[in-house]
């Protein structure tokens, strides 16, 4: 067998969690340059650049949700496929373990998690034989929260804003600039989108998401989708939605269209949206040893050249500095826009915790506390837990319970990422509470500000879903929701709808 080839993938897994290709830092860092400094969108891409940096310096993963590992793979004839298959998930199970990957994979029936990233459906590997003589292995990691932006029309549809999508390019390009605008800031932008006309709903999807393995910069050979690519991009960064959905100048950084066959009745536009943690990588193996011979949109022989231009968020001595539990007063002084570093004790809660916690007692005193939607990476140390991953999860998916949990228990602060609905802000409202964004993805960067791991509740829901205890210092967030009723979310998703309608075309 290939004596070379579990080390090779799971060098392939490590790089890909923790190092961003080259054409996206680019990407990054061309966003970076153009955004209006001292804004809310410049301070979160400093705090993104900041994360890049460590994750690559550190071998930490970039973004705490490792996402569904994709592999795709062509190998010679004759190569014992189902032997590559076990050995990769080896390597995912073992990249796990290691703190690498977050134990991502959990029974739909019952909602346990494997704890290793294996079982029915995960890790997805999909192979193709080829006339070549090597092995090419390529993945994506994709996280919930961009996967949860995905979207397919199946045309002519009537689209907010934009009126009718017929079955023309005209209409894809009114569908990708919808997927977009309704995406905001929940599949933490600035994104890529890769899209599909055509195939049927599940072909379609596929289709969109393999457009995701072409580097930002390449040039679509197809000259009718070349153009309707860079008529997207010179034009989709007026909704102005920008960095996490905060207003900015960089909306997209990438939009990649291919097109496959239909059925005379259908007509699909899928669209598949990435965040910036873009983390797609390949490899070229020996086919007789194993052994990488080269990347694929990595080149090791260069030095990675620092995202950041300076360590650490940048203070603008306009922050407001918070220790929890906290006081009413301090909260419903706050208001949308504020910047707050917080301090102190702070518990984790997502998806599990909020079913929970409607039926149930909190099995900690939750008053005056922060809830923050995160699912870390959590790794044992000796005793306690070190955490090596904790950015922020997608807030919305918490809307049916978060107005009950804050009456309930008398919380004074939730933090997440994208903002959530008018349930919520009305009881933010009613009981002196406000919403933090915290800049998604930024999972090294918020792991840092976690000083100790005081416990953890409700362990038996798997690590990203447990009640983690933690104690922060200089935590920095975002004031997007506040106890008078204000919601930036709102407020610029109603201004890039009239951006949008503008661009109707
Ligand atoms: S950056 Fe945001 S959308 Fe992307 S994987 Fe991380 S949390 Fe999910």
């Amino acid at each position: 067998m290939l004596a070379e080839f579990f080390p090779s993938i799971l060098e392939l897994i490590v790089k890909t969690s923790t190092e961003l290709p080259p054409d996206v830092r680019a990407a990054m860092k061309a966003a970076s340059n153009i955004e209006t400094p001292d804004t809310r969108a410049s301070q979160a891409l400093n705090i993104i650049n900041v994360n890049i940096d460590q994750a690559s310096d550190g071998e930490g993963a970039i973004c705490q949700d490792t996402g569904m590992p994709t592999f795709e793979i062509h190998a010679p004839r004759g190569a014992d496929q189902l032997w590559m298959a076990d050995e990769i998930r080896l390597a995912v199970a073992e990249a796990t373990r290691r703190g690498k990957l977050r134990p991502n994979s959990v029974d739909s029936i019952t909602g346990k998690n494997s704890g290793n990233n294996l079982g029915p459906g995960t890790p997805v590997i999909h192979f193709n034989q080829w006339a070549k003589d090597d092995i090419e292995v390529k993945l994506l990691l994709k996280g919930g929260g961009c996967e949860n932006c995905n979207a397919q029309y199946a045309v002519p549809v009537e689209l907010a804003h934009l009126g009718r999508a017929d079955r023309t390019l005209e209409g894809v390009r009114k569908c990708i600039l919808h997927a977009v605008w309704q995406a905001q800031g929940k599949g933490c932008s600035p994104g890529a989108v890769g899209v599909c006309i055509g195939g049927d709903r599940a072909s379609g999807y596929a289709h969109a998401k393999a457009q995701l393995f072409r580097t930002l910069d390449d040039v679509n050979p197809d000259a009718t989708l070349a153009e309707l690519e860079a008529t997207i991009m010179a034009t989709v960064n007026r909704l102005g939605i920008g960095t996490m959905g905060f207003e900015g100048r960089t909306t997209l950084i990438g939009c990649k269209v291919g097109a496959i066959n239909r059925l005379p009745a259908s007509f699909f536009v899928s669209v598949a949206y990435d965040c910036w943690a873009f983390r797609r990588l390949g490899v070229l193996l020996d086919a007789g040893t194993g052994a990488i011979k080269s990347w694929q949109y990595r080149d090791p022989s260069s030095p990675i050249v620092p995202m950041a231009d300076q360590a650490g968020f940048q203070r603008t001595g306009r922050e407001i500095v918070l220790t929890a539990p906290f006081a009413e007063a301090d909260i419903r002084a706050l208001r949308v826009g504020d910047v707050v570093l917080l301090n102190g004790r702070m518990f984790t809660g997502r998806d599990s915790v909020h079913a929970y916690l409607v039926k149930h007692d909190a099995p900690v005193d939750l008053r005056g506390s922060a809830l923050y939607h995160c699912g870390p990476v959590a790794v044992k140390q000796g005793e306690g837990w070190k955490m090596n991953a904790a950015g922020p999860t997608t807030s919305i998916r918490e809307e049916p319970y978060q107005a009950d949990v804050i009456r309930k228990f008398g919380i004074r602060a939730i933090i997440g990422k994208g903002g959530m609905g008018a349930k919520t802000l009305e009881a933010l409202k009613e009981c002196g509470a406000v919403y933090f964004n915290a800049i998604g993805g930024a999972a090294q960067f918020y792991a840092r500000c976690i000083e100790r791991v005081d416990g953890v509740s409700l362990i038996d829901f798997g690590v990203p879903e447990a009640l983690w205890h933690l104690h922060v210092k200089d935590f920095p967030v975002i004031v997007t929701m506040d106890s008078h009723g204000n919601s930036l979310h709102k407020d610029v998703e109603a201004e890039s709808a009239k951006e949008l309608a503008a661009l109707k075309g």
